[in-house]
């Protein structure tokens, strides 16, 4: 029989001389880790077989069973489940897909010491490889259901792995940890002894579906007893909330999320009438690395009747939720049920309707009662909720209850929108906000001159889904949300004839300069005006009140989406010197081809203040240099 040796993918490489090397301090979670990999081989190997009842498979007594060894060393944990072809183990365990597992290797090599190091590792779990903790080599032998041939693998977990053909293996997975030498300072952790597997079983795997066996040690000279069933099996969804402590709730959490934290929040839901469910739905306390991803794994497990049908479910919950893990058991649905039977089904959408609720009312509450736990939820995954804001109409409302945006009010205290309004300045009707890349970038661009000299509190917006929740939430308890950088901003409210006066003079003043600017900048801009917003900058660009902003128009295209390019408006500060002798400049003189050039930098000026391109940045940069090179 020939053995082939393989090298493992470079990410695998090093995640595994991390696990070998591992500072890890909560080694007994290498035992979850596989047990959750063998669960889940038994749900594959239950639903494959109802899908096709020709598998030539067993499925008559599925079950975990856990092996030690004290003489050899050596702990085996053996499921009947799925199994993996040849192909497959090479894939599986030989390389590392999940993209996560790269970005945790990246910041891991940046981490300083040893306890950050630790923190990353129980950020991201690390499933299989877990068992290079304890044991310095592993075997895993695996056969496939339905094939004849069995495969076993086999590493020290250093730079190769084996792989050959075993032909007497058994249906289902086993993998054996060759553990390393005893430490006698240790014997809590001693994982030949059935004592401390049994402690570790229970803490971390009680719940698991399937029955985990362990033989006990025979006493010398008998025989060997029955195999003991270590877990209760009990579904957590399905019993009463004093039975069962967070602790146990937090360790499901752990397996179906492969997050090795704590959640934020546990939600149980238990209905009861002509469509019975019960739910157990869990808020992580971080977002994962991948939620802004397209290939983001979303929604939470559905069980019919105790038994796991499938995970990320998306029809149980809108996708501005994905970030909720958890479990939904379903008692009316049938054993076959399919993805696409689900996006139509009448009693899912209420069930979906019911869950949303219930977790936004979830969030409300920790907003109450918990400002730094809130605070934690709106960080991870406040972005990911305002999506709803766009899509999900219905619960408005409940959403924008729970939202809070940076503020020019405050530098580190996010604000509500009820907040802002109690807030609002006699005469003040509209709700100001300004997006943009950063919050330091859009705090000092020149819209905001006007707002500041009034002390208006103007909200500080800036992810990419915030420029689309505005327009299509529009306003909030009758008061306009509008955007300090979109039409005519007038704040004087009440205006003095005097005033009128003067500013009647000024546009007549102007009016040539105006006119003769928008026709030297058409290609970019259909209106220069005066500006009520500036106080400090010579100029800036604004959109009208319906057009797409600059960052939306560049996010359609983002999307592969044609859309024309949005002309804009050039406003100028009167009482700006620069702004003033140009004005003078022009009624002056009979040939202005000599102003064309300040026109344009002019309005490159105002391009760059609000954190935009020039258009053509070498003339923009030869411009300027030749003005200097005039002034010295
Ligand atoms: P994860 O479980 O997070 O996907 P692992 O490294 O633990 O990562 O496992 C990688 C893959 O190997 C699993 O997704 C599964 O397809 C396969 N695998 C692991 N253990 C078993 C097992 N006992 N039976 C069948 N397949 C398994």
């Amino acid at each position: 029989m020939t053995t082939e040796t393989f090298e493992f993918q470079v990410e695998a490489r090093q995640l595994l001389q991390l696990m070998i090397h591992s500072v890890y301090s909560n080694k007994d979670v290498f035992l979850r880790e596989l047990l959750s990999n063998a669960s889940d081989a038994l749900d594959k190997l239950r639903l494959e077989k109802l899908r096709d009842d020709s598998l030539d498979a067993d499925v008559s007594d599925l079950h975990i069973e856990i092996d030690v060894d004290k003489e050899a060393r050596t702990l085996t944990v053996r499921d009947n489940g799925i199994g993996m072809s040849y192909d497959e183990v090479g894939q599986l365990i030989g390389t590392i897909a999940n993209s996560g597992t790269a970005t945790f290797l990246k910041e891991l090599r940046e981490a300083q010491d040893a306890a950050s190091a630790e923190g990353l590792i129980g950020q991201f779990g690390v499933g299989f490889y877990s068992g290079f903790m304890v044991a310095d080599e592993v075997t895993l032998v695996t056969r496939r259901a339905g094939e004849g041939q069995g495969t076993r693998w086999t590493s020290r977990g250093e730079s190769t792995y084996t792989l050959e053909k075993a032909d007497d293996a058994p249906q289902g997975t086993s993998v054996t940890l060759h553990l390393k030498p005893a430490d006698p300072e240790n014997q809590l952790h001693d994982y030949t002894s059935p004592w401390t597997i049994k402690q570790i079983v229970k803490r971390y795997s009680d719940f698991i579906t399937w029955p985990i066996r362990m033989v006990p040690e025979a006493a010398d000279g008998e025989d060997a007893p029955e195999p003991e069933t270590l877990n209760s099996m009990k579904a957590l969804w399905a019993r009463s909330r004093d039975e069962v402590s967070d602790d146990e709730y937090h360790e499901l959490y752990k397996h179906i999320s492969h997050d090795w934290r704590e959640p934020l929040e546990t939600i149980r839901l238990q209905a009861e009438g002509t469509f019975e469910y019960q739910a157990l739905l869990f808020v992580p306390s971080h977002a994962p690395h991948d939620l802004f991803t397209r290939d983001f794994k979303r929604g939470v497990q559905l069980y019919v009747k105790r038994v796991f049908i499938m995970d990320d479910c998306e029809a149980l919950l809108p996708p501005y939720l994905r970030f909720v893990k958890g479990v939904v058991d379903a008692q009316d649905l049938s054993l076959n049920v399919s993805r696409e039977i689900l996006q139509q089904d009448r009693h899912i959408r209420m069930m979906q309707r019911r869950l949303t609720k219930k977790v936004l009312s979830t969030i409300k509450e920790i907003k109450t009662k918990d400002a730094d736990r809130y605070a934690t939820f709106w960080r991870e995954f406040g972005t990911a909720l305002k999506e709803g804001l766009v899509t999900d109409s219905e619960n408005r409302d409940a959403i924008l209850a729970v939202a809070s945006f940076a503020t020019t009010h405050a530098e580190d205290e996010p604000t509500t929108l009820a907040q802002y309004v109690e807030r609002m300045k006699d005469g003040q009707d509209d709700i100001y906000y300004i997006t943009g890349e950063s919050r330091q970038s859009i705090e000092n661009s020149p819209h905001m001159e006007a707002f500041r000299d009034k002390g208006i509190e103007v909200l500080l917006l800036t992810d990419a889904v915030d420029e689309v929740w505005v327009d299509a939430v529009g306003e909030y308890e009758g008061k306009k949300l509008r955007s300090v950088a979109k039409g005519e901003i007038d704040l004087d409210g009440e205006k003095d004839e005097k005033a009128e006066g003067e500013r009647e003079k000024q546009a007549e003043d102007y009016a040539g300069l105006l006119g003769w600017m928008r026709e030297q900048l058409d290609e970019d801009i259909k209106e220069v005006r005066l500006s009520a917003r500036l106080t400090v900058s010579p100029a800036c660009v604004v959109s009208d009140a319906h057009d797409l902003t600059p960052a939306l128009e560049n996010m359609y295209r983002a999307m592969g989406q044609e859309v024309p390019r949005t002309k804009r408006i050039l406003e100028l500060n009167p009482g700006h010197p620069l702004v003033k002798n140009l004005n003078e400049a022009y009624k002056e003189r009979e040939d202005r081809s000599g102003l064309v050039e300040s026109a344009e930098l002019l309005h490159t000026l105002a391009v760059l203040a609000e954190g935009g391109q020039p258009k053509d940045p070498a003339r923009f940069v030869k411009l300027v240099a030749d003005r200097l090179e005039r002034t010295l």
